[in-house]
């Protein structure tokens, strides 16, 4: 299949890396499986002179204010849009994702983009609290751009991951050094150039390739605060790094994330809306569902309609919207997939679909896989497969499916499907995961930017999206005055004459119900 994707354009792209090793490495692309591109590979000095440079460029960035730097990201949003068929064939030919899925990437990229656009300014504006003693004390907070932000970033999600946590970040007033993956920089490099284009100085928002030990490590020891994306692993790795010199982190870990359908949908009409929830990205995805528990009395029309649904998903590659399922995104990537299912078969699970590699359709393809009769001892029972891998569990009530959903390492994102919303959100209550979707597997939260995203357990720390998103990238500071109507006591004789006035102002305070 021929990519859009010019050798050009390519190399223009690739261009804007800090990288002065010389030396490349050798990025594959997914439909073909042929070398796409050689990306230059960025040391750790690469990481601290772009650091440097990104500091001095925050200064003028943090000065302009908010009312240009949302001017800026504004037009930012536009150029994405205009840019709308370059950026979806980056994104699937470094991904292997279909066309739709990659529009998913930009819609949120967009969103995201102008939420802070137009939030900064009200969510970080210095504002008043009651001062600890009323009239005495005037009390006002207000907030610092932390500096330098490090954001680290997987292969699967390379548009909207990024822009979720380096708009913020910029909003704020801060500069950004990014280590991208490998595979996924081309879709970095191609939407920030819309942003360096609005308006944003190029030196202000760096990206970095390369090892991730040592490039990332690089990152993490150059920024006054970490975003990292990717697995529990390498997030635990970061965080401790991050500790050692007291630098805050947010990380966004991995899931094993269940679906419930309760005993009151209508099958037919929940299976069609889950199997998207399941093979988006083709499962690649950090909030796709792995893990479906129905109630007993309607599991058999559910898995009946399920099944039947993803059999007639369209694979394939095509850099437009033909297909409603594409590819994996590596050779690794297919291992870990046909391992999972090779262990689960060879234990005893059914698979009801799929369950095959498709080389006739291109060398990482694999068919989205039902299974069932999935048990602990196999891998994918508790272990994220991070691929088209679902198990469908029936259970007998509502109860045994809340336990089972809840019965893991992780705690990322849920959903619940029911005839009734209500009844929905009382169990979404006790399901213990930083997202709960109603009758969807993760868009309806995944599109809430206003609302925060992130995870429980071993799912993450943190939280991106919605004013809790921009917050972590400022430090607040507290003011407070004098305002000269009463002096404080300072002196033994001047508590002894003020304690009971003092005093008598708690019991007051508390009987007014002033916080
Ligand atoms: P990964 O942890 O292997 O890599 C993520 C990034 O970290 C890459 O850029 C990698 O080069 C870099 N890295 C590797 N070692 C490092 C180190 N020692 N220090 C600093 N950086 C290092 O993850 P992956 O395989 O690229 O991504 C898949 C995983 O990401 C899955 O577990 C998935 O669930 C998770 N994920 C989570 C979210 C979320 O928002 N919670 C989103 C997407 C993906």
């Amino acid at each position: 299949m021929s990519t859009a994707l010019t050798a050009v354009k390519i190399s223009s792209l690739s261009s804007d890396l800090v990288s002065s090793s010389g030396t490349t490495a050798t990025v594959i692309a997914p439909f073909t499986g042929l070398p796409l591109h050689e990306i230059p590979v960025s040391t750790a000095q690469d990481v601290g002179d772009a650091a440097a440079a990104a500091r001095v460029a925050q200064v003028a960035w943090r000065s302009a204010g908010f009312a240009h730097r949302r001017e800026v990201l504004l037009k930012a949003h536009d150029l994405l849009l205009a840019r709308k068929g370059e950026l979806l064939d980056t994104l699937q030919t470094e991904t292997g994702k279909t066309r739709g899925q990659a529009f998913e990437e930009l819609f949120s990229g967009a969103s995201v983009t102008r939420y802070y656009a137009l939030s900064a300014r009200r969510v970080l504006a210095t504002r008043r609290r009651r001062g600890g003693i009323p009239v005495v004390v005037e009390t006002r907070v207000s907030y610092k751009p932390k500096g330098l932000v490090g954001v680290i970033t997987p292969w699967n999600y390379p548009l909207s991951l990024s822009l979720m946590d380096v708009i913020p970040a910029l909003a704020a007033g801060n500069a950004v050094v990014q280590k991208a993956d490998n595979q996924g920089a081309l879709s970095i490099l191609a939407s920030r150039r819309a942003f360096i284009d609005a308006g944003v100085p190029a030196a202000l928002w760096a990206v970095v390739a390369g090892p991730g030990d040592e490039v990332g490590n690089a990152v993490v020891d150059a920024a006054d605060y970490v975003c990292f994306t990717g697995s529990t692993p390498t997030g635990t790795k970061v965080g401790v790094r991050a500790a050692e010199s007291l630098t805050g982190a947010s990380l966004e870990l991995g899931g094993k994330n269940p679906l419930i359908v309760l005993g009151d949908v209508d099958p037919a009409k929940a299976a069609a809306n889950a199997v998207y929830s399941c093979f988006s990205s083709l499962g690649q995805l950090c909030v796709s569902i792995e893990r479906v528990y129905v109630h007993a009395t309607v599991a058999d029309a559910f898995t009946k309609a399920f099944v039947a649904r993803v059999s007639s998903l369209a694979q394939g590659a095509a850099l437009d919207y033909s297909t409603d399922v594409g590819s994996l995104t590596s050779a690794a990537q297919l291992e870990r997939v046909q391992e999972h299912v090779d262990d689960a078969v060879a234990k005893g699970a059914t698979v009801l679909t799929g369950g095959r590699a498709r080389p006739d359709l291109g060398p990482y393809f694999f068919e989205p896989t039902v299974l069932t009769g999935v048990t602990s001892e196999m891998k994918c029972f508790a272990n994220e497969t991070f691929g088209p891998v679902v198990a469908i569990t029936p259970v007998a009530n509502e109860d045994e499916a809340i336990a089972a959903a809840n019965a893991t390492q992780f705690g990322l994102n849920a959903s619940v499907f029911s005839g009734s919303r209500a009844h929905a959100r009382a169990v979404a209550l006790r399901i213990d995961a930083g997202s709960v979707n109603i009758n969807e597997g993760y868009r309806a939260t995944f599109s809430s930017v206003d609302a925060p995203m992130g995870g429980m357990k071993q799912s993450g720390l943190g939280r991106r999206n919605g004013p809790e998103g921009i917050l972590r990238f400022v430090e607040a500071r507290t003011i407070a005055e004098s305002t000269g109507v009463m002096t404080l006591p300072r002196t033994g004789a001047e508590f002894a004459k003020m304690t009971g006035l003092m005093t008598t102002l708690l019991v007051t305070l508390k009987t007014l119900r002033r916080r």
